[in-house]
């Protein structure tokens, strides 16, 4: 049943994670995938291609009694994470009118501060109009700050800190990460002293080795999703798939191959791909649709994949076809039958025209 399953028929928000190099994207991205309670218990985080989906029961699970407080009911399915971190997955993943990504993560050492990529990130971020929380990481470097694998907003306080951390703390936050955000227009806060999420960035402490600080980053990232998203996010369920290609792939005994973020409607096997391309678009057949194989049942390990009859947004597959060759990253996809044909190619059309467009106007 579609409806439960996609908790309403609203997908997944898409997350990507932003942010300077060496600020902790990767570490981040591992921590949120090695969550413990998602490791420990079954219904844990599901492996897409080039993304990993955390069902909203884990969510809850890790965040707990937090989630009091959030205003908003969660009542998304769960969030889809990109693999990729960095702007030329975000920039990549484009659709018409903006970025594919629903929400962002910008991660910031909160030690070093703002630097070039960071200040690129808030800008990129500025114009697609892409909600984003800051995670302020390696808060574990703060001097004598006692880092544990526990809700921030738990540890922040006089008994599990000595005076002078505090006051550190303080410091860097204001200096590093609240100052230069007002510098570059954004009003910003510690996210559990802003009053109104429309008005002001959330700043999340976080450090992606100790894990502290992980439980308010999911709940923030799901709250903003849910709160100002939910338009966005309701599923197209009767609808073609809509989608955009991450990467371009060759793998043993499938040739050309594409990673592809679904995010609308429903890919099914067997249905045409319709690609736009910088000049032209192909039109090719669906051969199959696959999924990552889960390790207990990966006997043979260049057998990694497994295909579906079909895939609902959001979701990361790997669709295999022909004539795949010409194909780049960036480029808008459809899946559709034969009777929408048509259609499809004049919407990736239209598509590769307005990015065209974009890319001029930089
Ligand atoms: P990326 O380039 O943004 O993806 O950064 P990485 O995730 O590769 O991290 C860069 C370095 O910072 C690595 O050596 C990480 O181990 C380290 N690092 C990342 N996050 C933290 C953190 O929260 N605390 C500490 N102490 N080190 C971190």
């Amino acid at each position: 049943d579609k409806k439960t399953k996609n908790g309403g028929n609203l997908r997944c928000p898409i997350v990507c994670v932003l942010g300077h190099v060496d600020h902790g994207k990767t570490t981040l991205l591992d921590k949120i995938r090695k969550t413990r309670v998602a490791k420990r218990e079954a219904g844990g985080i599901t492996q897409h291609i080039g993304a990993s989906e955390i069902p909203i029961d884990v969510i809850k699970r890790v965040c707990g009694d937090l989630l009091n407080m959030l205003k908003a009911d969660l009542k998304i399915p769960g969030l889809l994470v990109i693999d990729t971190p960095g702007h030329e997955a975000f920039t990549s993943l484009r659709k018409r009118g903006g970025a594919l990504a629903d929400i962002a993560i910008l991660v910031v050492d909160i030690n070093e501060g703002f630097k070039p990529q960071t200040i690129e990130a808030v800008n990129i971020l500025r114009q697609c109009k892409t909600p984003f929380v800051v995670a302020a990481n390696k808060i574990d470097l703060i001097p004598g700050w006692n880092s544990k694998e526990m809700p921030f907003i738990l540890n922040f306080n006089e008994k599990n800190q000595h005076p002078n951390a505090l006051t550190e703390f303080e410091i860097r936050l204001y200096e590093n990460v609240i100052k230069p955000l007002n510098e570059l227009g954004f009003e910003a806060d510690l996210y559990s002293r802003v009053q109104d999420v429309t008005k002001t960035v959330c700043i999340v402490p976080v450090s992606a080795v100790t894990g502290e600080g992980i439980p308010d980053l999911l709940m923030m990232v799901a709250g903003l999703a849910q709160k100002f998203l939910e338009d966005r996010l309701k599923l197209n369920v009767e609808g073609y798939a809509k989608g955009t290609i991450l990467e371009v792939k060759e793998e043993r005994g499938l040739g050309t191959t594409i990673d592809a973020i679904i995010y609308d409607g429903i890919a099914k096997r067997g249905d045409y791909l319709v690609v736009g391309l910088p000049d032209g678009v192909l039109v090719t057949r669906v051969k199959a649709l696959l999924k990552p194989k889960p390790l207990d049942e990966m006997r043979d390990p260049r057998d990694k994949f497994k295909p579906v009859n079909e895939v609902t947004a959001a979701a990361g597959v790997k669709i295999a076809a022909p004539d795949l060759d010409k194909v780049i990253a960036g480029c808008p996809i459809r899946i559709v039958p034969k009777d929408k044909i048509e259609e499809a190619k004049e919407e990736v059309m239209r598509e590769v025209e307005e990015a065209k467009i974009e890319v001029d106007d930089e």
